[in-house]
């Protein structure tokens, strides 16, 4: 007799690693007697878009012993099969062909999925056990493949194929599977077993790696407080000539990245490739207590048929992006003015884009699902990123903790608290949770800086409160489309100056992806897609917009050829001097014992 602690069976295969399908068996012991109903989940979480991952599946079968069943399709991503007189088992063909951290992937070097890409729900199932017999199929090329993922094993051998089990299905597709041949790495942190798994081709040195990642964790443990709860933990990364991508799990990550970012043998230095690899390892790494632990009430669970909102994400994405760079500064792996580098590259972005005040990171989470995620040509004029801006009010907020407090309250506080009371126990965070408890900890007064910068569109005081720690705060111009800010710029003999326009290179032409509002191209009437082929009667040929533009002078009206669709159009445009929207920090060579104590508390971390 079947039970509720019965499991689901699941078996994976590829099935064809040329035509890249997978093939998928589950099988249910007592199915629904008015016929079982299965179905795949419209999104992955973390990642806050609808992708209807029903739509790769080609073939859709089921059997009750030898007997066919009839199925019938519900709704997109459901199929119920006719009623069965005895075990269900069901096949899939899946396609997968997405190299993405949040898809699957088979070819005749590797497979790598993601379960809601291929594991159906069996409906009024999904709270039993389940077990996942992962296979390598009769494909003699995927022959000798090892197996990596942080699901427990339930008879399968270390990094191989056979068995594997997770107490519900929620839990069964929070374990990214890697197929084929991969180099391993493994470290301690903080008492907890360590891995890292790399695919593609490389030369990097992983234990150099390995070394960097311990003491990154080993911060973010110690900042949660110890023990962690993980009994292991594992880094998927793919690299690739140009990816990048990271999606959390609760005891692993999927990691994209260029293999270039990889450390080299023998360069003991890090260089930005490889800070933003140890910064996109941090960030997911973070998550594994910050909104796999700690998560909205709205997720809750988990409803993965549809659009699940919360004002919430500039906390879950924007504290996790404050931390992720500030442990690398913590763990001694970069330096304060590396650290301060990339805040300054982060505030640059945000104080680039017009839309922060047109919405709040509050609206701007609600709305990820359609905006941030769906983000167009206008997106920088109308919309805010929860992840950047979030990450500045974040800090905003520790700063203010800190001056308030006279550095007794810090937001390492409100992260313990919020592990504490969300994280331990599973209850959800209300939407007026987190700033519930930053009250409590600050003893109230925190209303307004609430209203203005997470509920509004103002920015965050960061020139003032980073004075506290001895941070100079500095908005100059941008030099060229390249300038990323963080940095003080290298003065030219000139003023810049500015169209209002982002382009891209094109055969010939630069073609306009971003027309900023209220700038000198918007008032000629330049738009998105356009392909400008001249500037002041001077060819513009693919990289030479730049160039073109920084030849002209503020005030003085010159001609802009351009196509629009297969029309030149001659359209007259006046220059301005190129508005202050770049952030540069620097270590303040003035700033008093006090501050520089406090700058040491901050970036050293607390106790
Ligand atoms: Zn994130």
């Amino acid at each position: 007799m079947a039970d509720a602690a019965t499991p689901v069976r699941y078996r994976i295969a590829p099935l064809d690693p040329g035509a890249h399908l997978f093939r998928v068996d589950c099988e249910v012991d007592d199915p629904d007697p008015a016929g079982q109903a299965l179905s795949l989940p419209a999104w992955i979480p973390g990642s806050y878009m609808i992708r209807d991952f029903a739509r790769h599946v080609v073939a859709f079968r089921a059997w009750c012993g030898k007997e066919p069943l009839a199925v019938a399709r519900v709704d997109k991503q459901t199929w119920r099969c006719a009623p069965a007189d005895g075990p269900l088992r069901v096949t899939l063909e899946v396609y997968a062909w997405d190299l993405s951290v949040r898809g699957a992937h088979l070819d005749t070097t590797h497979g790598y999925f993601n379960g809601p890409c291929v594991l159906p729900a069996v409906a009024g199932r999904e709270a039993r056990p389940c077990t996942l017999e992962i296979a390598l199929g009769d494909d003699p090329r995927c022959s000798g493949w090892r197996v990596a993922t942080a699901m427990t094993r339930d008879g399968a051998a270390p990094w191989s194929p056979g068995r594997y089990r997770a107490e519900s299905y929620d839990a069964l597709i929070d374990h990214p599977v890697e197929m084929g041949h991969f180099s391993l790495e493994r470290f301690e942190a903080g008492g907890v077993t360590h891995h890292l798994a790399v695919t593609g081709a490389h030369r990097g040195d992983l234990s150099r790696m390995a070394g960097d990642l311990a003491r990154i964790c080993e911060a973010h443990i110690g900042l949660f407080g110890g023990p962690a709860p993980l009994p292991e933990y594992l880094f998927l990364l793919t690299v690739t000539g140009s990816g990048y991508g990271g999606l959390e799990h609760r005891a692993s990550s999927s990691l994209l990245a260029s293999r270039d970012d990889l450390p080299r043998p023998g360069d003991p230095g890090v260089g930005e490739g490889y800070r933003s690899l140890l910064g996109l390892c941090s960030h997911e790494y973070f998550h594994t207590w910050n909104v796999k632990r700690i998560k909205p009430a709205a997720f809750v669970p988990y409803d993965l048929s549809r659009e699940v909102h919360t004002t919430l994400l500039w906390w879950f994405e924007g504290a996790t992006s404050y931390y992720d760079d500030l442990a690398l500064v913590r763990a001694g792996v970069i330096s304060p003015g590396s650290y301060l580098e990339l805040l300054g590259q982060a505030a640059t972005r945000v104080w680039r884009g017009a839309g922060r005040h047109r919405q709040s990171i509050a609206e701007s989470s609600f709305d990820a699902w359609t905006r941030f995620y769906k983000q167009d040509e206008n997106a920088p004029n109308a919309i805010v990123s929860y992840y950047s801006k979030g990450a500045l009010v974040v800090l905003a907020l520790d700063l203010l903790l800190r001056r308030r407090s006279e550095g007794r309250t810090t937001l390492d506080d409100l992260v313990r608290m919020l592990w504490e009371r969300y994280g331990r126990t599973g209850a959800g965070v209300p939407e007026d949770g987190v700033e519930a408890a930053a009250a409590e900890l600050a003893g109230g007064g925190l209303e307004d800086f609430f209203a203005r910068c997470v509920h509004g569109t103002e920015d965050p005081p960061l020139a003032d409160l980073l004075a506290d720690v001895g941070v100079r705060w500095a908005l100059r111009p941008a030099r060229g489309q390249g300038d990323k800010g963080g940095r003080p710029g290298e003065g030219g003999a000139t003023e810049p100056v500015t169209l209002g326009l982002r382009t891209a290179a094109a055969p010939g032409a630069a073609r306009v992806t971003h027309v900023r509002a209220g700038g000198p191209g918007e008032a000629a009437g330049i738009a998105p897609g356009d392909l400008i082929v001249a500037v002041d009667g001077l060819r513009v040929d693919g990289e030479g917009f730049d160039r073109r533009e920084a030849a002209l002078a503020p005030g003085v009206e010159v001609p802009v050829h351009l196509f629009r669709q297969d029309a030149l159009l001659t359209l007259p445009v006046t220059p301005r001097p190129a508005p202050a929207d770049t952030v540069s920090l620097a270590l303040d060579p003035e700033a008093p014992p006090e501050a520089l104590a406090r700058r040491a508390a901050w970036l050293g971390g607390s106790p």
